[in-house]
This record gives C-alpha cells, sequence and structure tokens, in this order.
C-alpha cells in the first residue's frame, strides 16, 4: 500500500502547488499604478482560456480604463447575462478596488475547483473594472497619496452622467460636457446589453437601490429591495456590526440622498440595464491590512449578486422561418414603465430579464415583425422560466393582433441612431426632435401612413447629447428621451 500511497500523494500536493502557482495577487499593499496594469495583464497571460483584459478608453491623464472580462469561450458572445462590477468611480475610495483585483483572482484560481465560481464562469459573462478613475486615485504619484475624489479636470464622475431628470438633463454639474472616463463607460453601455451591474463606493456601509434622482418607486422594486437584502443578509452572516447602515445596510437611493448625473441612474434609465451601488466601508481608503476583513466579510455576497443574474424569465427571440437571432424589445405589461423595459442581443437573440417572484404578460416587439404577447408567465426568485420566442416577418403588413396592445409600440435603438415605430392602422404620424430645453431641433417624419413597421433615422449631423423624441399619433403625444452617441471604442 506504502508503494501505491506515494504517486497519490505526489499528484494531490502538485495539484496544490500549481493551484497556488497561478494567484496572480500576492500583494501586501494597494499596488502602484503600473503594478495594477501588469496584474491586470497576468491575469489575462496566465488564464488564456477564461480572461480577457479590455481597455474601454482613457483618461486625461492617458491612463487606461481597464476591465477583466471572464466568460468561458471568452471571445464569443453567448447566450448569457452580462454583470458589470466596476470599482472607485471616486478615486480616494479604494476598498472595492482592492476588493475587484481578489475577485478576479478567486474567480479565475477557482475554475474548475469550486462548483459555483465553474458554474458561473461557464454561464455568465463577467466584467470586473477595478478602477474606473484612475486619475483619481494615483492623484499626485504612481502610488496611491492623496487621492482625490474627483477626475484630473476636478469633476465628479458620479455627477457627470446625463440625468433622466427633464430639468437637470444632459449635464447635471456645471461640467459643459461629458469627460472622458463618463464618454467611455457610456459607450461601453450602450454598446453591451448588460443585464445587471454594481458601483463600488466606500464612506458608509449600505446597498443603494434606485432612483437617485426621484422619489417614486421603480417598477422592480420587490426585486431590488430582495437583492439587495440578500446582499446584506449575507454580509451579516460573515461579519458583526458591518453594513448595518440606514435599513439594517440598505437604502433606497432618493430616501437616503437626491443625486443628479449619477452612473447608477445613468444605467437603469438609458442602458434599459439594472445597477445598484454598494458603499463597502466607513474608511474611504482604509489601510491595506483590513482588506481581507472587508473580502471576508463581502466575497459571498458578490458571488451571490453574480448568481441573480441567472434568475428570471430569459429565452431567445428568433426569426420564425429563418432562426435568425432579432434584437427586439421586451415589456413587460402593466409593468415597465418607459425605459425599464429590456432588449434582446443583436448577435444571439438572448434576453434575460429579471424579476420579482409573481405573473406576468411579456410584449416582444422588433421592427418588421408581428408583435407577440405571451400571457401568464410565472417568474419566482432564485428560479429561471425560459420562454424561447419566435416572430414572424410581417412582410410589410401588421397582423390583426396588435390591436390589443394597449400602448403605442415605439422604441430608440441607440446602435442604429433609428426610432422604430409599429403602426397598426393608416394614421397621421409626425416625429420631432427637441433638445433638454424644450426647443425644437428638427421634424424627422410628418406624414399619414398605413399600416406597417417604420425606422425614422436620427440627423447623422445631430451632435452627441440627450434629446427628447416626440411622436404625435393621431393627435397624442409620445415623448421619450434618447441617447445619441458618436463616439466609439
Ligand atoms: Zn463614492
Amino acid at each position: 500500500m506504502k508503494l501505491l500511497n506515494l504517486p497519490i500523494f505526489f499528484s494531490l500536493s502538485f495539484l496544490l502547488i500549481a493551484h497556488t502557482a497561478f494567484s496572480q495577487l500576492n500583494i501586501t499593499d494597494y499596488p502602484s499604478y503600473p503594478e495594477y496594469e501588469r496584474i491586470m495583464q497576468r491575469f489575462q497571460t496566465n488564464n488564456q482560456s477564461l480572461c480577457r483584459i479590455i481597455n474601454i478608453g482613457k483618461t486625461i491623464n492617458g491612463r487606461n480604463l481597464l476591465f477583466a472580462k471572464i466568460s468561458r469561450n471568452v471571445d464569443t458572445r453567448e447566450k448569457e447575462p452580462i454583470l458589470m462590477y466596476s470599482s472607485s468611480i471616486h478615486g480616494n475610495e479604494t476598498t472595492g478596488y482592492a476588493l475587484m483585483l481578489k475577485l478576479i483572482d478567486y474567480l479565475l484560481n477557482n475554475y474548475n475547483q469550486d462548483s459555483l465560481i465553474t458554474d458561473l464562469i461557464n454561464n455568465t459573462e463577467i466584467w470586473i473594472n477595478p478602477l474606473a478613475n484612475p486619475d483619481g486615485t494615483y492623484r499626485y504619484d504612481t502610488i496611491i497619496s492623496n487621492p482625490s475624489r474627483e477626475n484630473l479636470n476636478g469633476y465628479d464622475l458620479n455627477r457627470n452622467f446625463p440625468s433622466p431628470d427633464p430639468v437637470m438633463g444632459n449635464h447635471p454639474d456645471d461640467d459643459p460636457r461629458w469627460e472622458p472616463e463618463t464618454q467611455a463607460f457610456m459607450s461601453l453601455a450602450m454598446k453591451y446589453n448588460f443585464t445587471l451591474s454594481v458601483n463600488f463606493h466606500t464612506g458608509s456601509e449600505v446597498v443603494n437601490y434606485p432612483w437617485d434622482y426621484k422619489a417614486s418607486l421603480h417598477p422592480d422594486d420587490s426585486w431590488y429591495h430582495y437583492i439587495s437584502k440578500q446582499y446584506a443578509d449575507t454580509v451579516h452572516k460573515y461579519s458583526s456590526d458591518y453594513m448595518t447602515d440606514l435599513d439594517n445596510g440598505i437604502t433606497n437611493g432618493y430616501q437616503w440622498y437626491q443625486i443628479f448625473g449619477g452612473f447608477q441612474d445613468y444605467m437603469n434609465y438609458f442602458a434599459h440595464s439594472r445597477d445598484v451601488t454598494i458603499e463597502l466601508s466607513h474608511d474611504f481608503d482604509p489601510p491595506y491590512i483590513d482588506i481581507n476583513n472587508y473580502w471576508e466579510y463581502n466575497y459571498r455576497s458578490m458571488l451571490n449578486y453574480i448568481k441573480q443574474t441567472h434568475y428570471g424569465i430569459k429565452g431567445t427571440i428568433t426569426d420564425s422561418l429563418t432562426g435568425k437571432p432579432l434584437k427586439a424589445i421586451i415589456t413587460v405589461l402593466n409593468h415597465d414603465t418607459l425605459n425599464t423595459d429590456i432588449y434582446s442581443d443583436s448577435i444571439n437573440g438572448y434576453y434575460h430579464r429579471m424579476i420579482y417572484k409573481g405573473k406576468y404578460d411579456l410584449l416582444y416587439y422588433c421592427a418588421g415583425y408581428h408583435p407577440k404577447i405571451v400571457r401568464n408567465i410565472i417568474a419566482l426568485n432564485n428560479s429561471a422560466t425560459t420562454v424561447n420566442v419566435q416572430l414572424s416577418d410581417t412582410s410589410g403588413k401588421v397582423s390583426t393582433s396588435i390591436y390589443n396592445i394597449p400602448q403605442p409600440v415605439y422604441y430608440y435603438s441607440a446602435n442604429s441612431r433609428e426610432i422604430k415605430y409599429i403602426n397598426p392602422q393608416f394614421r397621421k404620424v409626425t416625429v420631432k426632435l427637441y433638445n433638454l430645453l424644450g426647443t425644437e431641433l428638427s421634424t424627422i417624419f410628418n406624414s399619414s401612413i398605413s399600416e406597417g413597421s417604420y425606422s425614422f433615422r436620427i440627423p447623422d449631423n445631430l451632435p452627441s447629447g440627450i434629446y427628447l423624441c416626440n411622436l404625435m399619433i393621431d393627435g397624442r403625444n409620445y415623448t421619450m428621451k434618447i441617447p445619441v452617441l458618436s463616439q466609439t471604442y
């Protein structure tokens, strides 16, 4: 038996050594900026099949806004939800920066070792940005010394996004433009269908859910309350006297304090996504020796939160004849308000609507196709309901089923800069663009049209910005706020 034991002992210890050797985060302090970039690159170099480092743009100082994208088949857009973690948009709030590096390391090291991690990586596209404002964090040096909340131009980036608020509009702060960091994140959110995201901060210990800008509740308030409480409750199991601010670690954003121009409202309103703000520590930039404690308190909640993207109502939307995947808009009837509806992925038709348990009617619509309503879909918490939908081409006609739709069907596609509209019968339709002050800029369309699907294109020369688009249909007005972006990366 001794002879048999030897090879087993050796192979086990080899595995252990090999596993440990893959950890890329043997650090005892916050890294310098160059070291941070090297750590990120090493994650990719040592995990070629699972990890890509993606640079979404540059700061004023020429630093990089880096994401670690982690997934099985990392170069392929698969039918799976997309999760975004981003930290330290306030450069002096460094807890999340350190925790995101640890999270990337933990995910990569535990693939094929831990069943939860393996499941998350196999079935989620995970995007992690440890440092959203590197010029603030490394304000005066390549090491962290007097980090600043603002970016190099002195702007608070978490007030620099356009606001859904009609009065605050495009630029709720006194900055007449969007900072480069803001533009990079706006473009990213327009390009990918993020299912769920978090932006991490410090200064308090609380999970803050939408809206930040107004008192009325998000249509998915029950769901937000549920996932926020799940995060905090799990933290409480592994800590003492931590993350108990406000309502025992959770709060509605507006009820805490109103802000305009935050990342959270941008993701929820303009990106048709879901986002919460998590405040990780009372210490703004705690000594690195404390980071292990914050990691122990939070990492299970962070993993559970990624797991939440697997629940709700999901499926694929395709052309009934050709099987071609379709980018469609999915509206929960008598539930969604404008901009809380979601889209399916343009590449593979996958959609994912996280929602609190209940029975729902969903409307699926894509320009050029008969809209379809699927009624009485049962959604459960911590479980997924699959509803695949085939839409049939209208060949220019509209089915009578549209008469059952209780509201006009139109939406804006930021990528193609088009307003899509489905017209059920002969009607006079006028489409006009206004700036946020209500000044009319142009008439895009004005004619009586027969039934069918229509696309109205935004003029190419319109500068980047948020605009109001008004559709007047048989004398009734419908207004939506649309982001027009020119920059890509
Ligand atoms: Zn902050």
